[in-house]
């Protein structure tokens, strides 16, 4: 539930989307399959609020399990869906997922359960974007909880982490998650593994754009609530990426 001062998680298994409130009104943080919609109605009602409270809806980036309900929302809201300009045209097209790293792991166990996950919650009929509104590194929007938004390549093009400055939390997307997406082993913090991920080596040196943020309680992709001085989780990554 309340996962940091503000922010609401709810279980969607191993693909995270959050709440986040200011003042009664709610911004979505991306939007797990578009299965996990009554996940998030029970949400809505387990905070005593209604799909009215919902004023906006950020993207990490434009991957299927973030995507998710966010149209579905959308529509019956109008809010405006925010992702980066680089993924923008990623949001507008179904079935976005590392395909090639999630079929030819699909031996694995866990990476077949995903799979079995991501079919039963719609992901072969997930209704894609048909408007977003673009954003671009350093922006603060002024939506619930006034995130600014840090452009971090690799993962996609357009892979962004929102750092809200008063309560210091990062939710960091796929740029840092806690949770190995092949294995599902929770572990420490990590880059997506490098057959998910665009652009390694990009998704690598854009760590260091988050290096200025201090102590963070950062709130990932996917996996478990991290805290801890920001550079410790980057060198952490970094360390875990050499393996
Ligand atoms: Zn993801």
């Amino acid at each position: 539930m309340e996962i940091a001062k503000g922010i609401y998680h709810f279980d969607s298994g191993p693909f995270n989307w959050y709440l986040i409130e200011e003042e009664g009104r709610l911004t979505l943080v991306d939007a797990g399959f578009p299965g996990h919609y009554h996940v998030f109605k029970k949400g809505l009602d387990q905070l005593g609020k209604s799909l009215k409270d919902v004023e906006a809806i950020i993207l990490t980036h434009s991957h299927a399990d973030h995507i998710g309900f966010a149209e579905k929302v959308r529509k019956q809201t109008g809010v405006p869906v925010y992702v980066h300009k680089e993924d923008a045209k990623m949001a507008c097209k179904p079935l976005q997922l590392p395909w090639f790293g999630l079929l030819s792991n699909a031996w694995r166990p866990y990476t077949a359960n995903m799979l079995a996950v991501a079919t039963i919650n719609g992901v072969f009929s997930l209704p894609h974007l048909t408007k977003v509104i673009t954003v671009t590194d350093g922006q603060q929007l002024d939506v619930p909880g006034r995130p600014r938004i840090l452009h971090t390549p690799g993962h996609t093009d357009g892979e962004v982490v929102l750092f809200l400055e008063s309560e210091k939390v990062l939710i960091s997307g796929d740029t840092i998650v806690t949770r190995n997406l092949l294995t599902g082993a929770l572990g420490t913090p990590q880059i997506v593994n490098p057959i998910l991920t665009k652009n390694y080596k990009q998704a690598m040196r854009s760590l260091d754009f988050l290096r200025e943020l201090g102590d963070v309680t950062m709130l990932p992709g996917h996996g478990n609530i991290w805290k801890g001085n920001i550079n410790e989780a980057i060198d952490i990554a970094l360390e875990n990426a050499k393996i």
